[in-house]
């Protein structure tokens, strides 16, 4: 490799890319956070989150500040009073785990009296039917935990376990460590950062799923917002499981899906949720710092990353749950261009393990920009094929740099009407035929799949599965670690 190139290269993750011996590498495409080379190898180098840099000019850190705050007494030396007053960290760091502990004997009953998943939420059913899906992710195991936690959550009974489980590891600041920062996610709320040492086999068990840095391991955790007040606490509690269900049942099974930890409950009965944290922060901040820098994301960028985001939605698919929600914001990173979706909080579970058929979403789900035509009538819709609408429009967005329609619908939206109006009359569109591709070939596939994805008539679009084994797709070598 030459000199110019290993200057390049400082600070990527090189192994990938080398070459045989004797072939000669040459760098085709050079930005600050991605690289490609004349093999067909590429490299991302993402910037970490601002709250986990030495200072805002340097974006190469490693979690040294948040290294930092964990030497410190109760690592919260350098937050700003408004951070220390808002979290109140003392009360999530008192809180407790729902989940069953596996030291406790176990006396609830074997069968829990369960219902079947309303409006794809999951909560209880009155017997459990026979298995005819066995890939579904909503089984007996995971309905069996709904009970407990449901049980836990409503029983006085928690006081008690609290005295029990005290010394033990279920008590957040044990497992989870101090609050360290906060991540602002605009409308979702805010994620805090906690980490602590690795310390014991637990630590060293969860070092696998979430960052860690220098001997440290860190979590992001979520607040729920608290309860509306047009709806029940029962309701509440039963989208608060739901979303923690979903997000759990795929702990450590796809690659591209978060980490879901545990769901705690505060001393003031307030909910959280333990989660992986990912230390580039999100897609839709990603795409905005690169617009300003090189106007839109390369074609092969861009590949990678919906590469890494089909492979999560087709795994969600397979077992039976739709997301609902895929959209720039739920997408994190990790600096050599792992991507993980996240947020299952309106998920759709539309087929259990009881059920050989799916059922059909009622509700519009999800955010404007990224919801299907078909979420904008009065009639069930299929929530995968909606999902797949949302990867297309993610993945126009970031080779875009911008929406191409703020809503999906033709009364509403004249660049919407435009798309509909062309796409009937001449069944072409001209922002996909404007689109280029570093390869030619690609560029053809991955028209021909635009129009797939894109197709008003949800009967008629393709579904994510198959998206995964078209020509485009298949072509694409992605980052998984
Ligand atoms: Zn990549």
């Amino acid at each position: 490799m030459s000199k110019d190139l290993n200057t390049f290269l400082k600070g990527f993750k090189i192994t990938d890319i080398e070459c045989k011996p004797g072939q000669e590498l040459n760098l085709h495409y050079n930005s600050e956070t991605f690289k490609y080379f004349s093999n067909g190898k590429h490299v991302h180098h993402i910037k970490y989150l601002p709250q986990l840099c030495k200072n805002e000019n340097d974006q190469s850190g490693d979690g040294k500040l948040l290294n930092t705050f964990l030497n410190k007494d109760r690592g919260l030396a350098r937050l700003s009073n408004y951070v220390y007053k808002k979290f109140k960290p003392e009360n999530i760091e008192e809180s407790i785990s729902l989940l069953p502990s596996p030291e406790l004997k176990d006396n609830s009953s074997n069968d829990p009296k369960i219902k079947l998943p309303i409006s794809g939420k999951v909560t209880k059913l009155s017997t459990i039917p026979e298995v005819v899906n066995s890939e579904a992710n909503i089984n007996v195991k995971q309905l069996r935990l709904i009970t407990k936690l449901s049980q836990k959550m409503n029983n006085v009974q928690m006081e008690m376990d609290k005295k029990h489980l005290r010394d033990g590891n279920y008590v957040f600041k044990y497992r989870y460590g101090k609050l360290l920062s906060e991540i602002n996610k605009g409308s979702f709320g805010e994620i805090k950062i906690f980490g602590k040492k690795i310390e014991d086999s637990s630590d060293i068990m969860n070092s696998k799923y979430t960052y860690c840095s220098e001997g440290k391991i860190f979590y992001a955790v979520k607040e729920f917002k608290p309860k509306k007040t047009d709806i029940s606490m029962e309701t509440y509690k039963t989208n608060i499981i739901s979303e923690f269900i979903i997000g759990n049942s795929f702990f450590d099974k796809c690659p591209n899906i978060l980490n879901v930890f545990n769901l705690m409950q505060l001393p003031d009965s307030k909910f959280i949720q333990v989660m992986e944290l990912c230390p580039c922060g999100d897609l839709y901040n990603y795409i905005q710092l690169y617009n300003k820098r090189h106007h839109r994301i390369h074609a092969l960028e861009a590949d990678c990353f919906l590469k890494q985001v089909l492979n999560a939605v087709g795994f969600m698919h397979i077992h039976g749950i739709a997301h609902c929600d895929i959209k720039l914001e739920n997408i994190l990173l990790y600096p050599q261009g792992l991507l993980k979706l996240c947020d299952f909080g309106s998920s759709s579970v539309f087929q259990t393990a009881w059920e050989s058929g799916i059922h059909k979403q009622k509700d519009k789900l999800g955010t404007q920009p990224y919801l299907a035509p078909e979420e904008h009538k009065d009639e069930p819709y299929d929530p995968q094929l909606s999902d797949c609408w949302s990867c297309g429009v993610v993945y126009m967005t970031m080779v875009l740099g911008h929406y191409m329609w703020m809503k999906a619908s033709l009364k509403d939206d004249m660049s919407y009407e435009k798309f509909e109006y062309e796409m009937k009359n001449s069944k072409r569109f001209h922002i996909f035929e404007g689109l280029s591709h570093y390869y030619p070939m690609r560029e053809l596939f991955r028209k021909r799949v635009l129009y797939k994805i894109f197709n008003p008539d949800p009967n008629e679009r393709i579904t994510v599965i198959q998206l995964l084994n078209t020509p485009w797709i298949n072509s694409i070598d992605c980052c998984q670690e």
